[in-house]
């Protein structure tokens, strides 16, 4: 049994929610009989058998496995789910790897009742996740089903990036064909577009005149936005994508923006920022990544500053593979680009060195700044895989975009929560959706 986002567990506290968890999933152990052991844990969690539970396959909310991780080593093994549980058992909470018990001082603030519960825009969704996850009729069923308990008033149904090695050739229409709602609304052209843009740079006038004439033509179907265009893709170990990338200075990126601006479409971005040449980090070996990485923040702001009337949503604010997208960069970036969105996505599993948030479930200082320095400027973009392995695992995450928000001024929460993507995205109302292809 996996904790389902309830106001009523926000509105004591974060940690209520985490015992919650903790109880909802272990029924009955604190009665002995019947409750899971940690053989029994791992049982369920332990995906590649290896007799322990890494962050990946860890299945309950981050911080849990924080706890549960005493030695910090990256895995959940039985001695140490067997001290958590004794230990949660006993007293009713969970020492953290600090020795300290939750609540305590460096612990983040109880959130108010009445910050519970925003209404959200999720800009960045999937239907389905590996290459081979086509099944969009069942992911779409998913998805319907998940948003109400989410809080999501309207989703925003991106195709993935399709890069060479990516056999997963689709775009907007296939999405399209499967929804059956008006919370959902459809991003097109990482599919038709995409394979032109991933491809050599020098085109033909041509050329350029064909993509322009297949980007114009999808504009007009009634898509949100262009995208998801993978501008540099990492490839992350397990997460079964590829690696791919778009020259900065294609000449095809731009004729994109230029259509983007002409019917006020914004272009949802996937860029893992690369400040300077260097070689492939350690965490990324593996997964077919290049051994050297080129710089590409240069060739991105000559991006931006050559479309300045083009509204551009660069995805994964706090969710990058490398460390080096800080919440000062996104400032600098913002400060220089008035055509410059984000869309913030959290970790499913345990922070990341780019995460808005703390292990302990705190916004960073430096995010809560950020965002409120820039409030018109953020908005969500979860990259829920609905449909897929991924999405069945973390079914917790949105008590975490709740908790983001309870953290922020309520004016601010609110502009994130759903109506900066009100004013970027042509949403509309009702069912913008229509079957022309
Ligand atoms: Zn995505």
């Amino acid at each position: 049994m996996i904790c389902a986002w309830t106001p009523i567990a926000f509105g004591r506290a974060r940690f209520t929610c985490i015992a919650a968890c903790l109880a909802a999933f272990a029924p009955g152990l604190a009665h002995a009989q019947g409750g899971p052991s940690p053989e029994k844990m791992i049982r369920t969690m332990d995906d590649d058998g290896d007799g322990r539970i890494s962050r990946d396959e860890w299945r309950r909310l981050p911080q849990a496995f924080n706890r549960v991780d005493r030695n910090g080593d990256g895995y959940a093994t039985a001695e140490e789910l067997d001290a958590f549980l004794k230990m949660r058992f006993s007293d009713g909470s969970a020492p953290r790897r600090d020795g300290n018990r939750p609540g305590g001082e460096g612990s983040a603030p109880p959130l108010g009742a009445k910050s519970a519960g925003y209404e959200i825009i999720d800009t960045h969704v999937h239907l389905g996740g590996a290459p081979k996850q086509r099944d969009f009729d069942a992911a779409m069923e998913e998805a319907l089903s998940k948003l109400p308990e989410r809080h999501i008033a309207i989703a925003v149904l991106l195709p993935l990036p399709q890069h060479g090695r990516n056999p997963n050739k689709y775009d907007h229409w296939e999405l399209r064909r499967v929804v059956r709602s008006d919370r959902f609304r459809v991003a097109g052209g990482s599919g038709i577009l995409g394979k032109m843009l991933y491809s050599a740079a020098n085109v033909s006038e041509n050329e350029k005149e064909e993509f322009r004439a297949a980007a114009e033509a999808m504009a007009k179907t009634g898509i949100v936005a262009f995208g998801e265009i993978g501008l540099y893709h990492l490839a992350t170990p397990r997460a079964g994508n590829v690696f791919g990338f778009t020259p900065l200075d294609h000449p095809l990126l731009d004729v994109l923006g230029e259509v983007a601006a002409k019917y006020g479409l914004p272009i949802d971005v996937h860029l893992d920022v690369v400040p300077e040449d260097m070689d492939l980090p350690k965490q990324l070996q593996g997964a077919g990544n290049p051994g050297r990485l080129r710089a590409n923040l240069e060739g991105f702001e000559r991006f931006l500053t050559r479309n300045r009337r083009t509204k551009i949503v660069w995805a994964h604010v706090g969710f990058e593979s490398t460390p080096y997208r800080t919440a000062r960069l996104c400032a600098d970036l913002l400060g220089r680009h008035d055509n410059l969105f984000m869309s913030i996505r959290l970790p499913r599993g345990s922070p990341m060195p780019s995460s808005a948030m703390d292990s302990g479930g705190r916004l960073k200082d430096e995010f809560k700044r950020l965002f409120t320095e820039f409030p018109e400027r953020f908005v969500f973009g979860s990259e829920s895989m609905y449909g897929s392995r991924v999405s069945r695992l973390y079914a917790n995450e949105f008590v975490m975009y709740q908790s983001l928000l309870a953290q922020l001024p309520p004016e601010v929460a609110r502009n994130i929560a759903s109506e900066n993507a009100r004013r970027i995205y042509p949403l509309g109302g009702g069912k913008a959706v229509s079957s022309v292809r």
